[in-house]
């Protein structure tokens, strides 16, 4: 399965098969920015955003793109997306209404949460949509109840090894219960029509998608025995995005995906579909935040800046992330190690307790690109702060 990578890797230059993080803005124009709108603001480009959404479709022709929402519900990335064509997966009627919003249709959402409330259900169920994932038994009589002609999708566990967050650690059946989980739906009066796994989030391999698949197909086929009418094949999400280091270019990781889809499925009619969240939108943000505050404390310099651990930072805390910090001529001045804090009086709202950076201004901006996936939307006004603000450029 390695091949496609192997034969890539061998024929290309690094800069072809790898990306690295990039901010969306320049110095310059962060400047104007933030003098018109204020700091902390986060720049959601639209044309990088549909770069990164072309590139993926590009490269899996046949797999459907349901953007994940939970990465980051703004409107300026929803917005675009369904204007391109693009599905969206909701795990909430609070992200189905978002996407409402946005301009999507429920024909073209999916419910990816294997728990629901029956509120969340119900609303969801409601306002039209159909597809909805279920992992364990305790959730059939509630879809049979409140969503009878749901078309369900089961959610298996799988194993992966080189992503940064597991996702199977709280959600998806195991092998042995999968089919008769599918047959228990069934016969509660359901239909059960697809199957779905997520290999984990920042899932730096692909080959980890191969042995997911792998599984997947040992279990369609167990399933398809039992009398299971399956059509719908979901691969989750876990496409990588540049942070400190750099990852495979959407190109060649989705090439190498639909390679393992061809191999795994591919003599069978499935419909296709993926979830991309990170890989997609992670990019498409960059942060300017700007220093509000400095002093040498015990022969270190700390920089306090106007966003943190409980703003867009949050994704260091819970998505386990770091994100590179830049300064304006960086490489022209003389750099120093510091630490750089939030706003808040929280003294844990660290940001950085080894950056190197220059000797900064007051008032100075930095730029923090790869801020656009589980940042803004798992920031909190903590401290009576307001969260940074989020503007689309072209
Ligand atoms: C979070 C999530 C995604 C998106 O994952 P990424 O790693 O951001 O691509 C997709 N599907 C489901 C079910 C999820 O929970």
């Amino acid at each position: 399965m390695a091949t496609v990578l192997d034969q890539i890797t061998t024929e290309s230059s690094a800069a072809d098969v790898y990306r690295s993080a990039r901010p969306v803005v320049s110095f310059a124009e962060a400047e104007v920015l933030a003098q018109q709108f204020g700091s902390p603001l986060l720049v959601a480009s639209r044309s990088v955003l549909l770069r990164n959404y072309e590139a993926m479709r590009a490269a899996l022709p046949n797999v459907e793109l349901f953007y994940a929402a939970k990465a980051n519900p703004a409107d300026a990335i929803l917005r675009p997306l369904c204007e391109a064509g693009s599905s969206v997966d909701v795990c909430s009627w609070g992200e189905m209404q978002a996407a409402l919003q946005a301009g999507f249709s429920p024909d073209n959402m999916i419910h990816t949460h294997p728990c629901k409330t029956v509120q969340n259900l119900t609303n969801c169920y409601n306002a039209g949509l159909r597809w909805f994932v279920f992992d364990n038994e305790n959730e059939i009589p509630k879809l049979a109840q409140y969503a009878p002609d749901a078309k369900l999708i089961l959610r298996l566990a799988v194993s992966s090894s080189s992503s940064l967050i597991n996702l199977s650690a709280k959600f998806g059946a195991f092998e042995a219960d999968a089919v008769p989980l599918m047959l228990a739906a069934q016969a509660a009066g359901l239909s059960v029509k697809g199957m779905s796994f997520h290999v984990g989030s920042q899932c730096r391999s692909p080959e980890d998608f191969h042995h997911a698949l792998c599984q997947a197909r040992r279990i369609w086929d167990k399933a398809v025995r039992a009398g299971i009418e399956l059509e719908m094949l979901d691969v989750g999400g876990g496409f990588p995005a540049p942070y400190m280091d750099s990852v495979l270019t959407l190109d060649v990781y989705c090439r190498s995906l639909q390679r393992a889809l061809d191999e795994t499925f591919g003599d069978i009619p499935v419909r296709v579909i993926a979830e991309p969240g990170r890989g997609l939108v992670a990019e498409t943000m960059t942060l300017i935040t700007r220093v509000l505050g400095k002093s040498t404390r015990a022969g270190t310099r700390w920089y306090i800046i106007d966003d943190g651990l409980y703003g867009s930072f949050s994704g260091q805390v819970f998505d386990h992330v770091e994100y590179p910090i830049l300064a304006r001529a960086a490489q022209e001045r003389e750099q120093f190690s510091c630490v750089v804090a939030g706003p808040t009086c929280d003294s844990s709202d660290v940001v950085n307790r080894d950056q190197k950076l220059p000797d900064l201004e007051i008032g100075e901006l930095l730029l923090v690109p790869t801020m656009g996936a589980y940042t803004c939307a798992s920031a909190s006004p903590f401290n009576g702060l307001d969260l940074a603000r989020i503007i689309g450029v072209e």
